[in-house]
């Protein structure tokens, strides 16, 4: 009984945030009442204008995104994505590549993935310039904390939360940056202190060797494929017990509702 008052407590306080950020935040009622404005600006929920679409590597695109009426976009830290609503309907997930200094645009890579759900597709073969995304964010899983130092290890498109912090860390970081071949590794002009290490020039990447770089109390952030973060989790606690260790996953994670969404549309 003890145990279930607090309980309790916390659900209602839960309930009633619930209803206050389904009122100030997510419903388009919310422009009119009068403290929603700022929570409606502040990159929550807005409206994106696609300004140019870039080739960055053999399967890379940077999509630029700017304001409809060229304001300045709201403030992210390194480390921050946007849910992108796709003309068709669908979700997807995408770190902000650019400086979070930029407030005229946010900046995204996207890789081409032959075989997903079609995210990747449609971003490729069927956006242009001029057209108009629904935004969600910038959100902030992947917080990138005060260290000493910062080993950051990224596996191809991996690379993308990981620049904006590489860049703010300055002489505080090392990267090392992996991918299959340096044609399919973008951004490498944008690295030119990395460790660059392509699969076919070097092979399979040796998870201990990276993580041996580090110095303990670094922070150590991994982003790449499940496979690259699994070997990180087993070997930081063998090779350098001392540090950190902070993941990103890229598999698609549940949406959330859009409250524009055509009901008729894919929501995969
Ligand atoms: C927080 C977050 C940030 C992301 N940032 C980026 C980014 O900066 N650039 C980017 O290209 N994608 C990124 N993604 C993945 C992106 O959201 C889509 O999943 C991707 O574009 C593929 O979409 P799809 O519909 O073609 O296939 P999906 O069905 O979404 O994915 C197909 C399969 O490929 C895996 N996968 C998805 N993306 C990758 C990838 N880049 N490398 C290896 N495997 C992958 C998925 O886990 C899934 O198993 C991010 C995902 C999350 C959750």
């Amino acid at each position: 009984m003890g145990t279930q008052v607090p309980a309790r407590g916390l659900q209602m306080i839960g309930t009633a945030v619930d209803v206050c950020r389904s009122i100030f935040v997510a419903h388009r009622p919310a422009s009119l009442l009068p403290h929603s404005k700022v929570l409606w600006h502040s990159g929550f929920n807005r409206r994106l204008v696609v300004a140019a679409i870039r080739r960055k590597a053999v399967d890379v695109v940077t999509v630029i995104l700017v304001d409809p009426d060229g304001d300045p976009l709201p403030a992210w830290l390194p480390g921050a994505h946007l849910e992108l609503s796709l003309p068709s309907g669908r979700r997807r997930q995408y770190s902000l590549c650019g400086d979070p200094r930029d407030r005229s645009a946010y900046r995204i890579a996207v890789r081409l993935m032959p075989h997903g759900k079609g995210g990747s597709i449609e971003i490729h073969e069927s956006l242009r310039s001029g057209d108009t995304l629904r935004a969600h964010g910038p959100r902030h899983t992947f917080p990138f904390i005060d260290a000493p130092e910062y080993l950051f290890v990224a596996g191809g498109m991996g690379i993308t939360p990981i620049l904006p912090m590489a860049q703010a860390a300055g002489r505080r970081g090392t990267l090392v940056y992996t991918g299959r071949s340096r044609d399919a590794m973008p951004f490498l002009d944008r690295v030119p202190d990395a460790v660059v290490r392509p699969d076919d020039e070097f092979g399979t990447p040796n998870m201990e060797e990276i993580l041996a770089r580090a110095n303990p109390g670094a922070a150590v952030y991994v982003c790449g494929p499940s496979l690259m973060q699994q070997a990180a989790a087993r070997a930081l606690p063998r090779v350098n017990p001392g540090c950190t260790l902070h993941l990103e996953r890229f598999p698609a994670t549940r949406a959330t509702p859009d409250p524009d969404a055509v009901a008729s549309r894919p929501s995969h």
